[in-house]
């Protein structure tokens, strides 16, 4: 099987037809949440079900065990200072690590509620965390601890960490998962991995104040699984996971071709000095690929 297939001719200036899948770790359970840190040089990831966080050497290529128990991780990003943010299943809360490498709360509450498991997480411009909020950390045990919802329901949040404020901006998607802006942060893309509606990704158009969403459009429907985690290129395409690889959406919704990968694959991020290789989780391995597009600018 090739490592890729294309379905419209614009994938061909984003991948580098030579490069070749590489697996660089095996023997998780099941991981997610990859970050590239640049000045460690190396990716962050999180193997859920045994709760630690691992971490790639770029320069050695070695693998260890960053943090173990590290709370249940699940998805990353940086944010402007280059800190690591994490979604923790097992504190219910968003972290971050700071300065003197201790993690410390950034939110862990709505309303006065305990948060459910948040899942991903992306810094926009402006300093604000947005991130989904899902049950999948408190359905059971083995992502977490089984817990009732004190919410009641699944939301997008974002917060303020100026202010403090905390408010919910998608109310009535099922399981919201992934979620990333556009690069002119016009549209904010959120993931449903619900198993009673359509799994998809929504596309919401962002309000002029920057801090409210209007319209909610379907802007892909997963044909294969789910869609988990996803980042943009600078050109606006969308590259996403799905149960049949990686899949690359252009800005208008047309898939332009698939990255096959030979596990399930949940997130991935853009890595490297050159910001061109991208790597990917899939449910029990680490793999990498070297690819033509690079990031919008946003980790
Ligand atoms: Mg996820």
């Amino acid at each position: 099987m090739s490592d890729y297939d294309t379905f419209d001719d614009r994938f061909g200036s984003l991948i580098i037809g030579s490069a070749a899948l590489e697996r660089l770790w095996t023997g998780g359970r099941w991981v997610e949440g990859p970050v590239y840190v640049p000045a460690a040089k190396a990716v962050l990831w999180s193997d859920i079900p045994e709760d630690r966080l691992m971490r790639y050497d770029e320069t050695s290529g070695a693998v260890s065990v960053f943090e173990h128990p590290c709370g249940y991780h699940n998805g990353h990003t940086l944010d402007a200072f280059g800190r690591v943010v994490a979604c923790e299943h097992g504190g219910r809360r968003i972290s971050r690590l700071g300065f003197n490498g201790r993690w410390e709360t950034v939110v862990d509450r709505f309303d006065g509620k305990r948060l459910n498991s948040p899942n991903d997480v992306v810094v926009k411009s402006d300093g604000s965390l947005w991130f989904s909020d899902p049950s999948y950390g408190i359905d059971s045990d083995y992502e977490g601890h089984a817990a009732d919802s004190e919410i009641g329901a699944c939301n997008v949040y974002r917060h303020d960490p100026l202010t403090g404020e905390t408010t919910a901006v998608v109310i009535g998607i099922d399981r919201p998962n992934g979620l990333a802006f556009s690069p002119d942060e016009r549209i904010l893309y959120v993931s449903d991995t619900s198993l009673s509606d359509t799994p998809a990704i929504h596309a919401f158009s962002v309000a002029d104040d920057g801090r409210t969403l209007g319209k909610d459009r379907v802007f892909a429907i997963a044909e294969a699984g789910f869609f988990d985690g996803f980042r943009l290129d600078r050109a606006g395409n969308l590259w996403t996971s799905g149960g049949d690889g990686v899949r690359v959406y252009a800005s208008d919704g047309t898939l332009l071709g698939r990255i096959n990968i030979p596990e399930t694959v949940s997130n991935l991020c853009f890595g490297g000095p050159k910001r061109n290789r991208l790597y990917i989780t899939a449910t029990s391995s680490l793999y990498a690929v070297f690819v033509r597009a690079v990031p919008a600018d946003r980790p």
